[in-house]
Protein backbone atom coordinates (compact mmCIF):
# COMPACT_ATOMS: atom_id res chain seq x y z
CA UNK A 1 0.00 0.00 0.00
CA UNK A 2 1.39 3.11 -0.44
CA UNK A 3 0.81 6.28 1.48
CA UNK A 4 -2.20 8.55 0.36
CA UNK A 5 -2.05 11.96 -0.92
CA UNK A 6 -3.60 13.45 2.19
CA UNK A 7 -1.11 11.40 4.13
CA UNK A 8 1.92 12.64 2.78
CA UNK A 9 0.28 15.94 3.33
CA UNK A 10 -0.34 15.54 6.33
CA UNK A 11 3.61 14.04 6.90
CA UNK A 12 5.12 17.06 5.65
CA UNK A 13 2.73 19.47 8.10
CA UNK A 14 3.93 17.64 11.20
CA UNK A 15 7.47 17.51 10.04
CA UNK A 16 7.95 20.87 9.33
CA UNK A 17 5.73 21.61 12.95
CA UNK A 18 7.78 20.59 15.96
CA UNK A 19 6.74 23.83 18.02
CA UNK A 20 3.33 25.64 18.04
CA UNK A 21 5.55 28.87 16.12
CA UNK A 22 6.54 26.60 13.31
CA UNK A 23 2.70 25.51 12.97
CA UNK A 24 1.46 28.84 12.90
CA UNK A 25 4.40 29.42 10.01
CA UNK A 26 3.15 26.47 8.28
CA UNK A 27 -0.45 27.94 8.54
CA UNK A 28 0.38 31.03 7.38
CA UNK A 29 2.26 30.16 4.23
CA UNK A 30 -0.68 27.81 3.61
CA UNK A 31 -3.47 30.29 3.87
CA UNK A 32 -1.63 32.79 2.52
CA UNK A 33 -0.79 30.47 -0.60
CA UNK A 34 -4.25 30.00 -1.05
CA UNK A 35 -5.53 33.17 -1.41
CA UNK A 36 -6.22 34.17 2.26
CA UNK A 37 -5.54 38.26 2.92
CA UNK A 38 -3.06 38.84 6.05
CA UNK A 39 -4.47 40.89 8.93
CA UNK A 40 -2.27 42.31 11.60
CA UNK A 41 -4.10 43.27 14.98
CA UNK A 42 -2.36 46.56 15.50
CA UNK A 43 -3.79 47.75 11.69
CA UNK A 44 -7.38 48.59 10.92
CA UNK A 45 -9.03 46.26 8.73
CA UNK A 46 -11.51 46.91 6.07
CA UNK A 47 -13.58 43.95 5.42
CA UNK A 48 -15.01 42.47 1.99
CA UNK A 49 -17.87 39.84 1.48
CA UNK A 50 -16.57 36.65 -0.46
CA UNK A 51 -13.04 37.26 0.16
CA UNK A 52 -10.76 35.43 3.44
CA UNK A 53 -8.32 36.50 5.90
CA UNK A 54 -6.24 35.06 8.33
CA UNK A 55 -4.16 36.85 10.97
CA UNK A 56 -1.87 35.25 14.16
CA UNK A 57 -1.35 35.85 17.88
CA UNK A 58 2.08 35.75 19.75
CA UNK A 59 2.83 33.45 16.85
CA UNK A 60 1.34 30.31 18.85
CA UNK A 61 -2.34 31.02 17.39
CA UNK A 62 -3.98 31.56 14.39
CA UNK A 63 -7.72 32.91 13.22
CA UNK A 64 -8.75 32.75 9.11
CA UNK A 65 -12.17 33.34 8.24
CA UNK A 66 -14.13 33.42 5.27
CA UNK A 67 -16.93 36.45 4.82
CA UNK A 68 -19.17 34.32 2.74
CA UNK A 69 -20.81 35.68 -0.55
CA UNK A 70 -24.24 34.54 -0.10
CA UNK A 71 -24.59 35.60 3.90
CA UNK A 72 -24.18 38.76 6.21
CA UNK A 73 -23.32 39.36 9.66
CA UNK A 74 -26.04 37.62 11.55
CA UNK A 75 -26.12 34.78 9.18
CA UNK A 76 -23.51 32.75 11.97
CA UNK A 77 -19.86 31.18 11.19
CA UNK A 78 -19.22 27.29 10.95
CA UNK A 79 -16.24 27.54 13.27
CA UNK A 80 -13.36 24.79 13.48
CA UNK A 81 -11.39 24.77 16.28
CA UNK A 82 -7.91 22.90 17.06
CA UNK A 83 -4.55 23.69 19.32
CA UNK A 84 -1.60 24.31 18.03
CA UNK A 85 0.75 23.18 21.11
CA UNK A 86 1.47 19.52 22.37
CA UNK A 87 3.62 17.94 25.98
CA UNK A 88 6.94 18.21 25.63
CA UNK A 89 10.09 19.00 27.94
CA UNK A 90 10.96 23.07 27.13
CA UNK A 91 14.40 24.42 28.30
CA UNK A 92 14.28 26.44 31.34
CA UNK A 93 15.89 30.28 31.03
CA UNK A 94 19.50 29.65 32.14
CA UNK A 95 19.74 25.89 30.85
CA UNK A 96 23.36 24.66 31.28
CA UNK A 97 23.96 21.79 33.79
CA UNK A 98 26.91 20.30 34.59
CA UNK A 99 27.27 16.69 36.47
CA UNK A 100 29.99 13.65 36.02
CA UNK A 101 32.06 15.48 33.58
CA UNK A 102 28.66 15.64 31.56
CA UNK A 103 26.88 18.60 29.83
CA UNK A 104 22.99 18.99 29.95
CA UNK A 105 19.73 21.27 30.18
CA UNK A 106 17.80 21.89 32.67
CA UNK A 107 14.27 21.18 31.01
CA UNK A 108 10.26 22.03 33.11
CA UNK A 109 7.63 19.60 31.64
CA UNK A 110 5.36 21.02 29.54
CA UNK A 111 1.88 20.08 29.78
CA UNK A 112 0.83 16.48 30.72
CA UNK A 113 3.24 14.57 29.11
CA UNK A 114 4.08 10.87 29.48
CA UNK A 115 7.25 10.84 30.42
CA UNK A 116 8.84 7.29 30.74
CA UNK A 117 8.91 7.09 26.50
CA UNK A 118 11.17 10.07 26.54
CA UNK A 119 14.24 7.99 27.40
CA UNK A 120 16.58 7.07 25.18
CA UNK A 121 15.74 8.84 21.97
CA UNK A 122 17.31 11.01 19.87
CA UNK A 123 16.14 14.35 20.27
CA UNK A 124 16.61 17.84 19.00
CA UNK A 125 15.79 21.68 20.00
CA UNK A 126 13.18 23.63 18.11
CA UNK A 127 11.42 26.84 18.85
CA UNK A 128 12.17 30.52 18.69
CA UNK A 129 15.25 32.66 19.92
CA UNK A 130 14.93 36.32 20.47
CA UNK A 131 17.99 38.30 19.24
CA UNK A 132 20.09 41.82 19.33
CA UNK A 133 21.19 41.84 15.86
CA UNK A 134 24.40 44.37 14.39
CA UNK A 135 21.93 47.29 14.10
CA UNK A 136 20.63 46.73 17.37
CA UNK A 137 17.11 46.16 16.12
CA UNK A 138 15.39 42.62 18.10
CA UNK A 139 14.75 40.10 16.00
CA UNK A 140 12.61 36.86 16.27
CA UNK A 141 14.02 33.61 14.73
CA UNK A 142 12.71 30.41 14.33
CA UNK A 143 15.35 27.25 14.46
CA UNK A 144 15.02 23.77 14.56
CA UNK A 145 18.43 21.76 14.10
CA UNK A 146 16.94 18.42 13.16
CA UNK A 147 19.96 16.55 13.78
CA UNK A 148 20.14 14.62 16.72
CA UNK A 149 21.36 16.47 19.42
CA UNK A 150 20.18 15.49 23.04
CA UNK A 151 19.35 12.01 24.73
CA UNK A 152 17.88 11.02 28.00
CA UNK A 153 19.35 7.89 29.07
CA UNK A 154 18.24 5.44 30.93
CA UNK A 155 19.69 4.00 33.64
CA UNK A 156 20.45 0.56 33.38
CA UNK A 157 18.28 -1.99 34.89
CA UNK A 158 21.51 -3.78 36.42
CA UNK A 159 21.57 -0.43 38.59
CA UNK A 160 18.01 -0.52 39.07
CA UNK A 161 16.64 -3.41 39.64
CA UNK A 162 13.15 -1.99 40.24
CA UNK A 163 13.02 -0.36 36.74
CA UNK A 164 10.33 -2.43 35.20
CA UNK A 165 8.10 -3.06 38.77
CA UNK A 166 7.65 0.15 40.46
CA UNK A 167 9.92 2.60 38.45
CA UNK A 168 9.12 6.67 39.04
CA UNK A 169 10.37 9.89 37.17
CA UNK A 170 11.33 12.99 38.90
CA UNK A 171 10.69 15.67 37.08
CA UNK A 172 14.09 17.83 37.97
CA UNK A 173 16.42 15.20 38.54
CA UNK A 174 15.77 12.12 36.05
CA UNK A 175 14.77 14.32 33.10
CA UNK A 176 17.74 17.01 32.32
CA UNK A 177 18.95 15.47 28.54
CA UNK A 178 22.59 15.04 27.49
CA UNK A 179 24.30 17.41 25.02
CA UNK A 180 27.68 16.51 25.31
CA UNK A 181 31.04 16.14 27.99
CA UNK A 182 32.29 18.51 29.70
CA UNK A 183 36.14 18.60 28.22
CA UNK A 184 36.75 22.37 28.51
CA UNK A 185 36.13 23.61 25.12
CA UNK A 186 33.21 25.26 25.62
CA UNK A 187 30.91 23.05 24.61
CA UNK A 188 28.20 23.79 27.04
CA UNK A 189 27.68 26.76 25.86
CA UNK A 190 24.45 26.77 24.67
CA UNK A 191 23.94 30.32 23.02
CA UNK A 192 26.95 29.41 21.03
CA UNK A 193 25.77 26.22 19.72
CA UNK A 194 22.58 28.96 19.11
CA UNK A 195 24.31 31.60 17.78
CA UNK A 196 26.60 29.48 15.14
CA UNK A 197 23.11 27.78 13.97
CA UNK A 198 21.69 31.11 13.26
CA UNK A 199 24.44 32.35 11.63
CA UNK A 200 24.59 29.21 8.98
CA UNK A 201 20.92 29.19 8.75
CA UNK A 202 20.63 33.44 8.13
CA UNK A 203 23.30 35.01 6.80
CA UNK A 204 22.30 38.20 6.21
CA UNK A 205 22.12 38.66 10.04
CA UNK A 206 24.92 38.52 12.53
CA UNK A 207 23.22 38.30 15.97
CA UNK A 208 25.47 40.48 18.53
CA UNK A 209 23.06 39.15 21.61
CA UNK A 210 20.92 36.09 22.09
CA UNK A 211 18.21 37.69 24.41
CA UNK A 212 16.20 34.87 25.18
CA UNK A 213 14.46 31.73 23.70
CA UNK A 214 11.44 29.30 24.04
CA UNK A 215 13.00 26.20 22.94
CA UNK A 216 11.74 23.04 23.35
CA UNK A 217 13.25 18.97 23.04
CA UNK A 218 11.84 17.83 19.91
CA UNK A 219 12.18 13.80 18.79
CA UNK A 220 14.33 13.62 15.82
CA UNK A 221 12.30 10.37 14.40
CA UNK A 222 9.89 10.97 11.25
CA UNK A 223 6.06 10.36 10.70
CA UNK A 224 5.78 6.70 9.75
CA UNK A 225 3.11 4.40 8.11
CA UNK A 226 3.45 1.29 10.14
CA UNK A 227 1.57 -2.43 10.43
CA UNK A 228 1.61 -5.12 8.57
CA UNK A 229 -0.78 -3.66 5.77
CA UNK A 230 0.01 -0.34 6.48
CA UNK A 231 -3.12 0.08 8.90
CA UNK A 232 -1.43 2.93 11.24
CA UNK A 233 -0.09 6.21 11.63
CA UNK A 234 2.79 6.61 14.35
CA UNK A 235 4.24 9.94 14.74
CA UNK A 236 5.11 12.57 17.37
CA UNK A 237 2.45 15.72 17.94
CA UNK A 238 -0.66 13.94 16.40
CA UNK A 239 -2.53 15.69 19.28
CA UNK A 240 -2.89 18.11 17.77
CA UNK A 241 -1.24 18.84 14.80
CA UNK A 242 -3.35 16.16 13.28
CA UNK A 243 -6.48 17.93 13.53
CA UNK A 244 -5.11 21.09 12.94
CA UNK A 245 -3.89 19.67 9.73
CA UNK A 246 -7.22 18.80 9.13
CA UNK A 247 -8.93 21.81 9.83
CA UNK A 248 -6.35 23.74 7.98
CA UNK A 249 -7.10 21.46 4.52
CA UNK A 250 -10.56 21.99 4.87
CA UNK A 251 -10.98 25.52 5.74
CA UNK A 252 -8.36 25.62 2.97
CA UNK A 253 -11.32 23.97 0.14
CA UNK A 254 -14.41 26.00 1.86
CA UNK A 255 -16.29 27.78 -0.81
CA UNK A 256 -16.81 31.45 -0.70
CA UNK A 257 -20.25 31.16 -0.34
CA UNK A 258 -20.12 30.71 3.79
CA UNK A 259 -19.26 32.43 6.46
CA UNK A 260 -16.40 30.06 7.95
CA UNK A 261 -14.04 30.76 11.00
CA UNK A 262 -10.68 27.99 11.81
CA UNK A 263 -8.99 28.92 15.28
CA UNK A 264 -6.03 27.26 16.33
CA UNK A 265 -5.23 28.10 20.16
CA UNK A 266 -1.67 27.84 22.19
CA UNK A 267 -1.34 26.61 25.54
CA UNK A 268 -4.18 24.35 25.82
CA UNK A 269 -2.13 21.46 27.19
CA UNK A 270 -1.39 23.90 30.25
CA UNK A 271 -5.30 25.16 30.76
CA UNK A 272 -5.34 27.75 28.03
CA UNK A 273 -4.95 30.73 30.44
CA UNK A 274 -3.16 32.94 28.09
CA UNK A 275 -3.37 35.76 25.53
CA UNK A 276 -2.91 33.23 22.96
CA UNK A 277 -5.04 30.43 24.51
CA UNK A 278 -8.76 29.48 24.23
CA UNK A 279 -9.23 31.43 27.49
CA UNK A 280 -7.70 34.76 25.93
CA UNK A 281 -9.49 37.32 23.89
CA UNK A 282 -8.11 36.45 20.84
CA UNK A 283 -11.64 34.71 19.43
CA UNK A 284 -14.05 37.40 20.47
CA UNK A 285 -11.59 40.96 19.84
CA UNK A 286 -11.42 39.03 16.51
CA UNK A 287 -15.41 38.73 16.13
CA UNK A 288 -15.66 42.09 17.43
CA UNK A 289 -13.85 43.69 14.67
CA UNK A 290 -15.80 41.68 11.99
CA UNK A 291 -19.25 42.77 13.68
CA UNK A 292 -18.76 45.74 15.10
CA UNK A 293 -22.55 46.59 16.13
CA UNK A 294 -22.85 44.45 19.34
CA UNK A 295 -26.23 43.24 18.73
CA UNK A 296 -26.12 41.78 15.26
CA UNK A 297 -22.64 40.20 16.61
CA UNK A 298 -25.31 38.44 19.52
CA UNK A 299 -27.50 37.01 17.06
CA UNK A 300 -24.51 35.93 14.56
CA UNK A 301 -23.35 34.07 17.74
CA UNK A 302 -26.81 32.65 18.17
CA UNK A 303 -27.29 31.39 14.40
CA UNK A 304 -22.99 29.68 14.98
CA UNK A 305 -21.99 26.01 15.11
CA UNK A 306 -18.82 25.33 16.23
CA UNK A 307 -16.61 22.06 15.79
CA UNK A 308 -14.20 21.69 18.09
CA UNK A 309 -11.28 19.04 16.88
CA UNK A 310 -8.92 16.95 19.59
CA UNK A 311 -7.40 13.62 19.70
CA UNK A 312 -9.82 11.04 21.27
CA UNK A 313 -8.87 8.06 23.27
CA UNK A 314 -8.84 4.77 21.21
CA UNK A 315 -9.77 1.13 22.94
CA UNK A 316 -5.99 -0.62 23.73
CA UNK A 317 -5.47 -4.11 23.30
CA UNK A 318 -3.71 -4.36 26.28
CA UNK A 319 -5.62 -2.26 28.41
CA UNK A 320 -9.72 -2.76 27.50
CA UNK A 321 -10.56 -2.16 30.79
CA UNK A 322 -9.56 1.68 30.77
CA UNK A 323 -12.81 2.04 28.91
CA UNK A 324 -16.32 1.87 29.17
CA UNK A 325 -17.49 -1.49 27.60
CA UNK A 326 -20.05 -0.17 26.16
CA UNK A 327 -18.06 2.51 24.12
CA UNK A 328 -15.38 0.92 22.37
CA UNK A 329 -13.47 3.36 19.99
CA UNK A 330 -11.63 1.34 16.65
CA UNK A 331 -8.71 3.23 14.79
CA UNK A 332 -9.78 3.43 10.88
CA UNK A 333 -13.76 2.98 11.63
CA UNK A 334 -15.01 6.67 12.13
CA UNK A 335 -14.80 10.17 13.50
CA UNK A 336 -15.39 10.37 17.37
CA UNK A 337 -18.03 11.96 18.86
CA UNK A 338 -16.47 12.82 22.33
CA UNK A 339 -19.34 12.90 25.42
CA UNK A 340 -18.93 14.20 28.92
CA UNK A 341 -22.30 14.76 31.47
CA UNK A 342 -19.91 17.35 33.19
CA UNK A 343 -19.72 19.41 30.04
CA UNK A 344 -15.62 18.94 30.03
CA UNK A 345 -16.95 18.43 26.66
CA UNK A 346 -19.45 20.79 24.68
CA UNK A 347 -21.47 17.84 23.43
CA UNK A 348 -25.10 17.60 23.39
CA UNK A 349 -27.96 15.57 21.82
CA UNK A 350 -28.43 18.90 19.68
CA UNK A 351 -24.66 19.19 18.59
CA UNK A 352 -24.47 15.45 17.91
CA UNK A 353 -27.36 15.34 16.00
CA UNK A 354 -26.02 17.92 13.71
CA UNK A 355 -22.53 16.71 13.62
CA UNK A 356 -24.37 12.78 12.92
CA UNK A 357 -26.04 14.15 10.21
CA UNK A 358 -23.21 15.93 8.09
CA UNK A 359 -20.77 12.57 8.97
CA UNK A 360 -23.30 10.70 6.84
CA UNK A 361 -23.79 13.20 4.28
CA UNK A 362 -19.92 12.71 3.90
CA UNK A 363 -20.25 8.56 4.34
CA UNK A 364 -18.29 9.06 6.96
CA UNK A 365 -19.42 6.36 10.18
CA UNK A 366 -19.40 8.04 13.29
CA UNK A 367 -18.41 6.87 16.86
CA UNK A 368 -19.08 7.91 20.94
CA UNK A 369 -16.70 7.89 23.36
CA UNK A 370 -17.27 8.57 26.71
CA UNK A 371 -15.45 8.07 29.84
CA UNK A 372 -15.78 5.05 32.04
CA UNK A 373 -17.39 6.56 35.26
CA UNK A 374 -15.01 5.89 37.94
CA UNK A 375 -12.20 7.34 35.97
CA UNK A 376 -11.82 11.65 35.12
CA UNK A 377 -12.45 13.17 31.79
CA UNK A 378 -9.71 15.07 29.98
CA UNK A 379 -11.20 18.42 28.17
CA UNK A 380 -10.07 20.39 25.46
CA UNK A 381 -10.63 24.06 23.93
CA UNK A 382 -14.22 23.55 22.87
CA UNK A 383 -15.81 23.84 26.59
CA UNK A 384 -13.47 27.40 26.96
CA UNK A 385 -14.86 28.85 22.93
CA UNK A 386 -18.48 27.61 23.28
CA UNK A 387 -18.66 29.06 26.72
CA UNK A 388 -16.99 32.46 26.00
CA UNK A 389 -19.45 32.96 23.08
CA UNK A 390 -22.36 31.27 23.98
CA UNK A 391 -22.40 29.37 20.40
CA UNK A 392 -23.57 25.78 20.31
CA UNK A 393 -20.21 22.96 19.76
CA UNK A 394 -19.07 19.72 19.48
CA UNK A 395 -16.03 18.04 20.80
CA UNK A 396 -14.80 15.76 17.64
CA UNK A 397 -11.42 13.69 16.97
CA UNK A 398 -9.27 10.76 15.25
CA UNK A 399 -8.86 8.22 17.57
CA UNK A 400 -5.31 7.67 18.86
CA UNK A 401 -3.00 5.55 21.28
CA UNK A 402 -0.80 6.24 23.78
CA UNK A 403 -1.58 9.94 23.73
CA UNK A 404 0.85 12.17 25.16
CA UNK A 405 3.46 10.08 24.13
CA UNK A 406 6.08 11.33 22.38
CA UNK A 407 4.98 8.75 19.80
CA UNK A 408 1.43 8.27 19.24
CA UNK A 409 -0.52 5.98 16.85
CA UNK A 410 -3.88 6.95 14.76
CA UNK A 411 -5.40 5.06 12.25
CA UNK A 412 -4.01 5.42 8.81
CA UNK A 413 -7.55 6.22 7.64
CA UNK A 414 -8.61 8.57 10.34
CA UNK A 415 -7.23 11.98 9.31
CA UNK A 416 -9.13 11.80 5.78
CA UNK A 417 -12.03 10.53 6.92
CA UNK A 418 -11.92 13.55 9.45
CA UNK A 419 -11.12 15.98 7.05
CA UNK A 420 -13.79 14.66 5.25
CA UNK A 421 -16.60 15.71 7.41
CA UNK A 422 -15.17 18.95 8.21
CA UNK A 423 -15.09 19.61 4.74
CA UNK A 424 -18.90 18.94 4.62
CA UNK A 425 -19.54 20.81 8.17
CA UNK A 426 -17.97 23.92 5.70
CA UNK A 427 -20.33 23.75 3.19
CA UNK A 428 -23.39 22.79 5.47
CA UNK A 429 -26.58 24.58 6.98
CA UNK A 430 -27.88 21.35 9.05
CA UNK A 431 -27.03 23.28 12.09
CA UNK A 432 -30.01 26.22 11.04
CA UNK A 433 -32.21 23.29 11.65
CA UNK A 434 -31.79 22.60 15.57
CA UNK A 435 -30.47 26.20 16.72
CA UNK A 436 -34.09 27.76 17.46
CA UNK A 437 -35.98 24.82 18.00
CA UNK A 438 -37.58 25.17 21.84
CA UNK A 439 -39.02 22.01 22.57
CA UNK A 440 -43.40 22.50 23.06
ZN1 LIG B 1 -5.15 17.85 22.52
Amino acid sequence: MTISHYNTNLFQFLEASPSPFHAIEQLENNFSNNGFIQLHENESWSLEKGNSYFLSRQQGAMIAFTLGEDEDETDGFRILTAHSDSPCLQLKPLPAIASKGYSQLGVEVYGGSLLAPWFDRDLTLAGRVCCTVDDGSLQVFLINFKRPLLTIPSVAIHLNREANSSHSINKQKDLPPVIGLLDGGGKNDLKKLLKDYLKEQFSNNTISKILSFDLFCIDTQKPSLLGFNNDFISAARLDNLLSTHSCMSAMTKASKKKNCMFYIANHEENGSMSAAGAQGSFISSVFERIIPDGEKRQINYSNTFLVSVDNAHASHPNAPDTMDPAHDIALNKGVVIKVNANQRYTTNSLSAAIFKTICATAEIETQEFVMRSDMPCGSTIGPLTAAQLGILAIDVGAPTLGMHSIRELTGSRDPEMLYKCLVQFLASDVHKQLLHRSPR
